[in-house]
This record gives structure tokens, sequence and C-alpha cells, in this order.
């Protein structure tokens, strides 16, 4: 299995790009679908903007180093990430607010339609969000299975809005189809892409999405809380109205008016001043992971994840896999069934192999492909045939849950 990683490292063209990452000495980091690895040109950046644009440019820095436009750019940077076009993206905000804008932006694109779709067990702020607009009377929640999605789109629903790759199992919907479905049925679409943006290939405009929104601090390694993004299909840049209706996402927020009239395009949907730091943050890590590209990223992941495969099932490690087999059917994950396993991803953090635990008795591994290298995979694998072989898992400090798992 070592000579086989090495082998796979030796011709793996990402390689190199490790190095551009801070991972710590002794840590196989398998939790970057939670919080991505720190790009090495993030503190250099960060302390170039908070000394330099913030110490001595002050207030002028809003212009002179243009951090007006900030979300716009890196929206721009974003979107060959998720097939959008640069002007239908911005960077603002936690996915959760802009879940907020863009589905009651969809409730009133679709008057007569108060349904907005998702599945169970999606993430919880994506059903939270939809279930705050029904407690004010603007939405009413609806949730069928997977397979019951389609015969779920009848007249009443507005909205259908899925994440694309389940933070849990990994599996992926079928974006283009469940698309077309919803619009057949007269509904838009919302897709989030936390788990998708920066590892797998997505194509929001062949599949004619009409909103999305993603995470800034997993795939796309912005760091701790980054700011999210949203995407808006540019034929509904004229029609698209959003609640939030904060000054900068007035047409002219330096008119300094009484009344709100939204800003062109995507910009209507900033709300607040933009965080400054966290955008330049984040704009280094998207920076690393456009330079990379994405097919190359997915391509490596796949690959990972089926060693990683492999490697544990030559140890004779039967562990009950809830992520689909078909590498094609998943994103960059994989998740394991196992009654203890909140103790089992303790014992394997206690010997520097980070993956994370999802309640109730989920061991979820991410392979976050730009800092990974086989011969982790390799590692990782050993290291969970011994913690199972050993029962290692059993020892009491590894029961006792955290506040964040
Ligand atoms: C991580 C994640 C989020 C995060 O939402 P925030 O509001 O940015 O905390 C949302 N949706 C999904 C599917 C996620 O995986």
């Amino acid at each position: 299995m070592k000579d086989r990683a090495r082998h796979l490292d030796a011709a793996d063209p990402l390689a190199a790009y490790r190095e551009r990452f801070d991972v710590p000495e002794g840590v196989i980091y398998l939790d970057g679908n939670s919080l991505g690895c720190l790009p090495k040109a993030t503190p250099d950046r960060l302390a170039e903007v908070v000394r330099g644009e913030w110490g001595t440019g002050l207030v002028r820095s809003w212009n002179d180093a243009d951090w007006i436009a900030m979300p716009q750019r890196i929206g721009a940077k974003i979107a060959p990430l998720i097939g959008a076009a640069p002007h239908e993206v911005i960077a603002c905000d936690s996915v959760s607010v802009n879940l907020f804008k863009l589905i009651s932006a969809a409730l009133a694109m679709r008057p007569g339609r108060k349904v907005v779709l998702s599945e169970p067990g999606n993430f919880p702020t994506d059903l939270y969000m939809i279930d705050g607009l029904e407690r004010q009377g603007l939405a009413e929640r609806r949730l069928a299975k997977r397979g019951d999605l389609p015969d779920a789109l009848d007249e009443d629903v507005a909205l259908l809005l899925l994440t694309h790759a389940h933070y849990k199992t990994g599996e992926l919907f079928d974006m283009a189809a469940l698309t077309r479905a919803a619009h057949e049925a007269g509904a838009l679409v919302l897709w989030d892409l936390s788990h998708s943006a920066g590892a797998y290939p997505v194509h929001l405009g062949e599949c004619e999405a009409d909103f999305a929104v993603g995470c800034g601090y997993k795939y796309l390694n912005g760091g701790p809380g980054a700011p999210a993004f949203a995407f808006v299909a540019e034929r509904h840049h004229d029609a698209v109205r959003q609640p939030l209706s904060g000054w900068m996402g007035h047409a002219a927020p330096f008119e300094f008016s009484d009344d709100y009239s939204p800003a062109p395009g995507v910009d209507r949907l900033l709300c607040g001043t933009p965080p400054i730091l966290g955008m330049a943050a984040l704009e280094v890590g998207v920076d690393l992971i456009a330079e990379i590209g994405v097919d190359r990223l997915y391509a490596k992941s796949k690959a990972l994840s089926e060693f990683f495969r492999q490697c544990v099932s030559e140890h004779g490690v039967e562990l009950d896999l809830v992520s689909p087999t078909d590498p094609d059917a998943r994103g960059s994950q994989l998740s394991f069934r196992h009654g203890n396993a909140y103790a089992l991803s303790q014992a394997l953090i206690a010997r520097g192999v980070i993956g994370d635990f999802r309640d109730p008795d989920i061991l979820r591994l991410g392979f976050a492909p730009a800092y990974l290298s086989f011969t982790d995979i390799a590692e990782a694998a050993s290291h969970l045939a011994k913690v199972l072989e050993s029962g290692e898992w059993r020892r009491e400090e590894f029961g006792k849950r955290a506040a964040v798992t």
C-alpha cells in the first residue's frame, strides 16, 4: 500500500500544491469539507490588508485598495468553479443569510405559490431558513424523500431548494434533471453548493439553475466564518428582489437617498458593509483553487477516495459505507456508519487523523484534493484499521462530546 501510494504521489499532477498550504506536521486532514486548510499566502495578505490598507490607507482604501468591489471581484473568481458567468455571482454574508434572501426572492417571483420543497435530512440551516419564512406566513415547507421529489413538484411549489452534495452522505443530486423537473412544474430552483464548490465541477449555467448559494470556508479555504457566495442567473437579474434591502445593495449607496432602489444584477444581494478582512482571506483561497482548476481537483478527489476504500478493504476492515459506492454519484467525501462513530472520530483525532462525526452515527471523512497526498490516505486507512482492531476507541476519554463535533 505504501509503495502504491508513493507511485500515485509521484504521478500526481497536483502534488506540488500541498506546499501552498500550511498543513500541520503530524496531521492527516480529512476535514477540509468542514474547514479548509490555511493557504500559506493568507497570513501575509492579511497582514498587508491590516497594516497597509487599513492601518495606513484608512478610509481611503475603500477606493485606493478597491475594497468596495471585493464582493463582485471574488464572486467573478468563484463563477468559473460553478459554471456561472462572472457577473452572476457575488461574495457576501453567510450561506444562511443568502438562503433567506433568495428563498424570499423566489417566493415573490411566484405569486400564488407558497411551497418551498426540500428533502428531509437536508442541512439544518436550509430547513430552518424555510421554517423562519413559514412562521411569518410567507412560505409553506414541504419535505419529500429523494425519489419522491419529482412527484411532489405540483402547482403549489414556488421553489425547489436542495443541497447538491449531501453534507452527511456526499450523495449528489442530478442537478440537470431536477432543475428541468422543477421548471416543468413552474417552480424555481435554488442549489446549495456548500459541499460542491471548489471540489466538484458544477454547471449552473448548463443546467439552467435559477439560484445558488455556497460556502467560503470549506473547499474554498477562505478561513473560519468566511463570507459565502450567491448566484442569480442573468435572466432573473431584473426580477429578483430580496428583503434585506440594506444600503450596500442600493443602486447608488453614496447618494444617501431616503428611498431604496436596488442596484442592478447580483449587486442588489448585498446588504451591509462587506467584512474586508474575511473577504481578503477568502480571495486568497479562491485564487488558489481557481489556479488548480476544479476538473483536476475532482479527478484527484475521486482517486483519493477510491484509494482509501481499497486500503481499508486490504486491511480487512469492514465498515458500513453510507456514501454511494459509485464515485461519480458522490461529492468529495466518504461517510461510514458505526455505532460508536463519535468515539471512533476522537480516537482517530488522537492519532492525528482529523475527520468528523455527524450525529447520530456517521464518521465523515473529507478528501480535499488540493492538499492531500495518497500517502496521507494510506496512513489514514492504516490508523483506522488499528483503532478498530485494538478497540482503542473504547477508551473513556473518547466518549465525551465537545460543543462542536
Ligand atoms: C456548511 C454548510 C452551510 C453553512 O451555512 P452558514 O450559514 O455559512 O454557517 C450551509 N449549508 C450547507 C449544506 C452546508 O454544508
